[in-house]
């Protein structure tokens, strides 16, 4: 797969307007912040493909890419965002849960955290619910340039050591990344590639 190749498909804002349910998708999701539309820039070579919309209040929307003739990229809404209010937090969190349980194409979640503040309550609920799903995991530890080689590897242990401490580690990958450095770009595109293999 050429993910330099990747091109935007459309905009969902619920699952009724999802494209249709066959071939193989990978999702990403994350924390507002986390580094999500920077990882998928980095990813795609295309600094306009993630763009969006990082206004609070705005229509939270599924944004889908085509990597093959019948693969695609999916860029969940992001989270996490204090001023959002609570009825917008719900209802976004039906079209995800939505989206996570009805889809079959479903190979794969990318679940992005800042390598710094890794496992909040958001991660841990949406590897909780994957991994009860039986749905595979990849976590990147993002931003991984804002720490010294020796800590951000300290964490990434940590962070294994945790998931297999909590019983959330079937099924479940972690590796450090940064998009600004493109450091891990090779073993994200490698489990991407695994899981979109058709
Ligand atoms: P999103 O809300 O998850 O899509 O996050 P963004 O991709 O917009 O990134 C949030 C902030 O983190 C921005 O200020 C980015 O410049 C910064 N950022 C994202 N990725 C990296 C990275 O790999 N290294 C560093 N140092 N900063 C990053």
């Amino acid at each position: 797969l050429n993910f330099r190749a990747v091109q935007f498909l459309t905009s969902a804002p619920t699952l009724a307007e999802c494209p249709e349910d066959s071939g193989a998708e990978v999702a990403f999701a994350g924390r507002s912040n986390a580094g999500k539309s920077s990882a998928i820039n980095a990813l795609t070579g295309n600094s306009k493909l993630a763009r969006t919309s990082k206004t609070p209040g705005r229509t939270q929307l599924i944004n889908f890419f085509r990597v093959g003739d019948t693969q695609r990229l999916v860029d969940l809404p992001g989270y996490g965002y204090a001023k959002v209010a609570r009825a917008m937090k719900d209802e976004w969190q039906r079209h995800l849960a939505f989206y996570l349980e009805q889809r079959h194409c479903l190979r794969g979640l990318v679940l992005l955290m800042d390598i710094r503040q890794p496992l909040k309550e958001f991660d841990i609920h949406m590897l909780t619910w994957a991994v009860q799903s039986g749905l595979p995991v990849h976590i990147l530890l993002t931003k991984a340039d804002k720490l010294k080689r020796g800590p951000a590897n300290n964490t990434l242990f940590a962070v294994e050591k945790a998931l297999k401490a909590q019983g959330l580690d079937n099924g479940v990958t972690v590796q450090t990344f940064s998009s600004t450095k493109k450091t891990g770009l090779d073993k994200l595109e490698l489990k991407l590639s695994e899981w979109l293999a058709v």
